[in-house]
């Protein structure tokens, strides 16, 4: 880029008076926190950038146009941001996979006549399928995939359940739940890994005291 008399400008000329004057000319420093703006900071930024854009360019692309010997040293010159990061999970869908979606319950006349909070009566309905739990904290639960003898626990099919379902007065809403890697497995791949869940938990008590044994 920079030639005089068809022969290139020297390195420690471009660094020391080049940008420097171009610098002021700018009305920028020449300095920030990483220290002095050099021809390297230059080669360093759009080649992150190049692998960062919306279309990156491959390593293999970069090495070409840093006209670097090995992809070894063309990776210095790359530095992945925090934005290329998270799109790279979104792309992989990991979090996707790991987080479901499930239906709340919320029973606003126990919240407006005050008997949620002086009776602790369960204002909150967590819909896991074959059953509503009522634990507040039900995603800290690691129960929450056998539940049935739980106290916190209703039944769909029970009628109790049913008395729950057809009561007026309960606005739905929807709520994200993070799944362990453990309960991943068992709801995407098969019985034997609930089952290996479930004798993992065998000891641990839930969260309304008892085990699920
Ligand atoms: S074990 Fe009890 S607290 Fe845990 S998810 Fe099931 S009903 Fe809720």
């Amino acid at each position: 880029m920079f030639a005089h008399r068809a022969c290139r400008v020297a390195k420690r000329y471009i660094n020391t008076t080049i940008i420097p004057m171009l610098c002021r000319k700018a009305g920028v420093p020449t300095a920030d926190v990483r220290g002095n703006i050099t021809s390297h900071r230059a080669r360093f930024t759009i080649a992150s950038q190049l692998y960062n854009a919306k279309e990156p360019k491959t390593l293999f692309e970069l090495q070409e146009w840093l006209g670097r010997r090995t992809l070894e040293a063309t990776t210095h010159y790359v530095k992945i941001t925090p934005n290329a990061l998270a799109r790279a999970y979104n792309d992989a869908g990991y979090f996707a996979k790991s987080v479901r979606t499930i239906e709340v319950l919320a029973d606003r006349d126990a919240v407006t006549s005050g008997a949620a909070a002086a009776n602790d009566e369960p204002w909150q309905y967590f819909d896991l399928g074959h059953g509503w739990c009522t634990y507040t904290f039900f995603e800290q639960c690691q129960h929450r995939m056998a539940c049935a003898r739980c106290d916190l626990y209703t039944p769909k099919g029970s009628s109790k359940g049913r008395m729950l379902e057809a009561r007026e007065n309960l606005q739905k809403m929807l709520t994200s739940i993070p799944l362990t890697d453990d309960e991943r497995a068992a709801v995407d791949d098969s019985q034997a890994a609930l089952d290996q869940l479930l004798e993992r938990l065998t000891d641990v008590p839930t969260p309304a005291g008892p085990t699920t044994t």
